[in-house]
């Protein structure tokens, strides 16, 4: 389905707890866990600046939606994230039976960004949700927010 106005504002919320991270010298990625009523019930960001590279945000939702909340609430919830989930997330969000994914910039964005700045490509290969999990129903990008995820992706670049 496409993105409407209650999934912008919760992309927004994503990219705060983003620029969040970034600020406090993890890597800028914010993600949001909204319920079947539209009840946010759980966020998180990434926290990778201290050394456990499997912090992020959309893995500790997972577990978090593993041991809230029942396998029917799970199903028909939403997780919203500044960036696409990696493979490991993707995994995660698949095998605790949540539901559908709304990212603002996608993977392949964020790997063309990284290649224009002179990156090299990570340790994991930035494989699109639906290859990883092919059941999931996936959302995004968010144009709107493009721009914005594009310059806190780039300040954690170039520190
Ligand atoms: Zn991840």
């Amino acid at each position: 389905m496409p993105l409407d106005d209650t999934d912008r504002t919760h992309l927004a919320r994503a990219v705060v707890l983003a620029r969040e991270a970034l600020l406090d010298g993890d890597e800028p990625y914010g993600s949001v866990l909204v319920d079947a009523s539209g009840a946010v019930r759980f966020e998180d960001r990434n926290r990778t600046k201290d050394g456990d590279q499997t912090r992020h945000p959309e893995f500790e939702i997972a577990r978090w939606a593993a041991a809230n909340l029942t396998p029917d609430e799970r199903a028909v919830a939403t997780v919203y994230t500044s960036g696409e989930h990696c493979p490991m997330c993707s995994a995660a969000h698949a095998w605790v039976g949540l539901g559908r994914i709304a990212y603002a910039t996608s993977s392949e964005q964020t790997s063309a960004w990284r290649a224009s700045w002179g990156g090299s490509p990570g340790p994991v290969a930035a494989l699109p949700i639906q290859v990883v999990a092919p059941g999931l129903l996936v959302d995004g990008p968010e144009p709107s927010l493009e721009a914005e995820v594009n310059e806190l992706q780039r300040r954690a670049f170039e520190r």
